[in-house]
This record gives C-alpha cells, sequence and structure tokens, in this order.
C-alpha cells in the first residue's frame, strides 16, 4: 500500500488516515482485494470507494502495467468467507489450465526440427557471432546476454540456431520449460484467448498468460510480424517484463535489428537493446562448399557421388539464401532420378535455371506463392497438389488459391491446373471460403497477411 503513489495528492493527515491502515488481502485474477481495517467499516468502505477507487487503480496500473478491478472488502468473517471461496474456485480452474498447459508444451517441444542442432550447423564468418552467442545462451540461459536478439535476411539459418538452443538446453536438462514459437503462433492463441474470453470469461487469457509466464527459455521466431499490432506488442511487452525480472532466457529473432524496425514501440526497441544483438549474413563461398558438404554428409548423399566440380558450381550460382543453396541439391538429385543422366555441370545448370540470380525484383507468380504457403505450413508442394483432404493441408490449399487471386490475376482455371489439375469451379469455392471465413477469423486473417508479407515483403 505504502509504494502506491497516491499519497502525493494527498494531505499527510488523509493519506494516514484512510491508506495506511489499508492492506491488500488478496490479488485472483485481475482483482486486487484490498482489506479495510477501519473500525465501523461499513460506511468507511462506501466513501473510501467513492474516492479512492480510480486513483488505486491508476497507480496499481502505473506500477504493474496491468489494469486490475480493485474490489475494497471489509474485515469481517463472513466477507472474507466470500473472499476465500472466490480464490478456491480460480485455484482449482487455474490448476487444471496449467496441467492443459504442460500438455502444450510437451507438444511444441516435439514441434522442433530434429535436424536443427549445432551439429549440423556450419558456423563461417558469416554467422560465427550469432553462433557463439547462441551457444552462450544454450549452456547459461538467462545468465549471460538476456534478451538474445538474432536478425538476418531470409534463409539465413535463424530458426536453425533457435532450434539448436532449445536442443541444447533440453538434452541437458529435460525437465527445463522451453518455449519456443513463431510470432505468428504467439499472436494467434492470444486472439484465440481474448474472444472466447470475450463474455467475461478470464480463463482463456489467465491461461494463456500462465503458460508465457511459466517458462524458463522462450524463443520467439520471426518477431517482425507482430510489428505494428498493437494489442500483441502490448502482451508482448508483459511477457518479457515478467521473464526478463525473473531471470528467464529471452531469444528474439528477426529479419532486421530493433534500430531499423521503423513501427517498432519505442519500449520494446529498449528492451530488446538491453542484452546482446547478433546478425547473420549471407555466407561466403568457403561457407557456402562447407554447408552444400555438410548436407550430403547429414543426408547421407554420398552415394550419389556428386563431382567437386558441379557443388562449386552450386556454391558459385546460389549466394544469398540457404534455403535456397540446399534447395538446388535436392532439385538436383531429383533431376538424376528423373532423368537417369550423368551428375555434371549441366544439370546442375538446369537444376538452378529457376534459382539463379532470383532475388532481386521477384516477379510475384502462382508458382512463388504456392512454394511460400507450402513452406509456411511445412507440407511439400507435392502435398498440396495431391488428392489429400487432411485439415491443415486442405486449409494451405485454400490459402495458396485465395492468395493467387487476391496477388496475381491468374485465371481461376490456371489456378486449380497449378495446384493438382483441379477444376475452376474447386478453385472459385476455396477462394470464396478464404473470403467469407477471414471476415470473423481474426488469426487465420493474421496468418494470411504473414504470408503475404513473406511472398511480397514491400
Ligand atoms: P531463417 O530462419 O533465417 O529464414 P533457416 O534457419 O530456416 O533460416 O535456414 C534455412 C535452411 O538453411 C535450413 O534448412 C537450415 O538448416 C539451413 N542452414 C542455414 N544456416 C546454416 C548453417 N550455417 N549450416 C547448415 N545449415 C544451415
Ligand atoms: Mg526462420
Amino acid at each position: 500500500i505504502e509504494n502506491l503513489r497516491l499519497e502525493h495528492s494527498l494531505s499527510d493527515v488523509s493519506f494516514k488516515t484512510w491508506i495506511l491502515p489499508l492492506k491488500v488481502y488478496d490479488v485472483i485474477e485481475n482483482t486486487v482485494y484490498i482489506l479495510v481495517t477501519l473500525d465501523g467499516t461499513g460506511d468507511y468502505i462506501d466513501y473510501i470507494e467513492k474516492k479512492y477507487l480510480l486513483p488505486f487503480k491508476v497507480s496499481i496500473a502505473e506500477i504493474t502495467g496491468i489494469e486490475y478491478d480493485v474490489k475494497f472488502i471489509p474485515d469481517n468473517p463472513s466477507e472474507l468467507e466470500k473472499v476465500e471461496e472466490i480464490a478456491n474456485a480460480h485455484r482449482k480452474k487455474a490448476a487444471a489450465h496449467t496441467k492443459k498447459n504442460d500438455n502444450l508444451l510437451m507438444i511444441e517441444r516435439a514441434n522442433l526440427n530434429p535436424r536443427y542442432t549445432f551439429d549440423t550447423f556450419v558456423v563461417g564468418k558469416n554467422n560465427n557471432f550469432a553462433h557463439a552467442a547462441s551457444l552462450a545462451v544454450a549452456e547459461s540461459p538467462g545468465e549471460v546476454y538476456n534478451p538474445l536478439f538474432l536478425y538476418g535476411g531470409v534463409g539465413l539459418g535463424k530458426t536453425h540456431l533457435m532450434h539448436s538452443i532449445a536442443h541444447f538446453i533440453l538434452e541437458k536438462d529435460p525437465k527445463k520449460k522451453v518455449l519456443y514459437v513463431t510470432s505468428e503462433a504467439f499472436t494467434n492463441e492470444l486472439i484465440e484467448s481474448l474472444r472466447s474470453g470475450k463474455t467475461g470469461n478470464e480463463l482463456p487469457m489467465t491461461a494463456f498468460r500462465e503458460k508465457y509466464r511459466n517458462v524458463d527459455v522462450l524463443l520467439i521466431d520471426d518477431i517482425q510480424f507482430i510489428i505494428g499490432k498493437e494489442s500483441t506488442q502490448e502482451e508482448f511487452f508483459h511477457t518479457f517484463n515478467h521473464l526478463h525480472v525473473a531471470g528467464k532466457q529471452i531469444i528474439i529473432s528477426s529479419d532486421k535489428p530493433p534500430k531499423d524496425i521503423e513501427t517498432l514501440e519505442a519500449r520494446l526497441r529498449t528492451r530488446f537493446e538491453w542484452g546482446l544483438i547478433a546478425d547473420i549474413s549471407a555466407p561466403d563461398y568457403e561457407t557456402r562448399m562447407a554447408i552444400l558438404k555438410k548436407k550430403i554428409e547429414s543426408d547421407q548423399l554420398e552415394r550419389y557421388h556428386i563431382p567437386e566440380d558441379v557443388l562449386q558450381f552450386i556454391a558459385t550460382n546460389i549466394k544469398s539464401n540457404i534455403r535456397e543453396l540446399e534447395g538446388s541439391l535436392n532439385k538436383l538429385i531429383a533431376l538424376y532420378k528423373l532423368k537417369n543422366e550423368e551428375i555434371n555441370i549441366s544439370l546442375a545448370a538446369e537444376a538452378l535455371k529457376d534459382l539463379i540470380s532470383p532475388d532481386e525484383n521477384r516477379k510475384i507468380t502462382p508458382e512463388l506463392i504456392i512454394e511460400t504457403v507450402s513452406e509456411h505450413f511445412g507440407i511439400s508442394v507435392s502435398d498440396l497438389k495431391s488428392a489429400s483432404r487432411d485439415a491443415k493441408t486442405t486449409n494451405a490449399r485454400h490459402i495458396a488459391m485465395y492468395l493467387c487471386r487476391a496477388m496475381t490475376d491468374t485465371p481461376l482455371k490456371t489456378v486449380g491446373s497449378l495446384l493438382g489439375g483441379r477444376d475452376h469451379s474447386t478453385v472459385k469455392h476455396g477462394v470464396d471460403k478464404m473470403s467469407k471465413d477471414m471476415e470473423n477469423n481474426d488469426s487465420l486473417k493474421n496468418t494470411i497477411s504473414i504470408i503475404q508479407k513473406k511472398i511480397s515483403p514491400l
């Protein structure tokens, strides 16, 4: 009570008489219960409420950053019992939710890509600083650089490093609560919790906060996608503070350093700059060769005996994106199997045809859209084209249809044939469904706008 800044606006005698005798009795969910211990309580409570309720709320919000409700309760057994009942009911529910959260955590652990470890990460001049910082954080979470902010362009290894940190920590201590999420997942979960909590039911939000505030290590990938979303930034700000104060490790990735993210709230920018900022740039030729060789080793591709000059040809031509570097190797092997021709430079040239210098002024084509959607959902392009009707694939396919129509003027029929020979009415149905679903599904809207930004960053 003394810490509340009410006293500035009060005379000494008022402060001593009304405020000092108050005690915080309990905080249950979003309500602070304040015990009024004066004699003849009944009359005073009305007075205190009228005069001090608002200043109390403001003052508490100032200190905690959370808008709590404030209730004054008289110091008598029957009133206190009522509060106890509320508290017990809440604790029971919260315990049930925490149990559910533990399961959630397990699922998200399983979501880490097993191939993204420090062992499979090639260190070069372009990433050695980011790599060393990540390893230090993995060895001593919460103790060295907090937060660790990794930034760099698309396909340069940010996600790979983040998963490596998570694997490393969990391997050393499987009991550690390590939570890896994309900023998209964070936003969509928040949207869902707010939506299902609208009817005065605070539990979804309580569960959301408990989930994110009870971790030892929080990794948020691609933070650039929450920029400009006010309520998400706000919630993330509080999550950040909560974890940081408690000495829990936070790791953030982005396509830009904090100072270059124009619409980032100043208070978040400051916090991102508290720890260490490490960049990953494009790999040089030697590193690109080393990455190709590492991939041959870890994917057991030695049996294809890819000649050195073919690897050099790929490493010379693919410069700015490691995902494409790997992709061209995969494509080369696919072509080899298809044509049964010798693996040589001319086959490699064919594999690279669509990939050479694609970055500048990339044209938005339906093919690019389909590839980006498949990458976003971790579904292969051939699955998108297939007859598969599982929910995730169908949804991704509908989104691809919708974006082809929204971002290009490709006819329905062409979109259909690019997506595995579907007819134009199927595509129309998919597009219409997405447009309609987006109207009252904010998390779908969020996901689609993120994919759109991945296709066309401007
Ligand atoms: P980002 O998250 O920065 O867009 P990713 O982490 O998804 O990039 O990396 C793209 C692909 O390149 C992944 O398959 C990843 O394993 C691979 N990769 C990136 N950097 C390296 C590296 N230094 N060594 C080995 N593979 C790498
Ligand atoms: Mg990534």
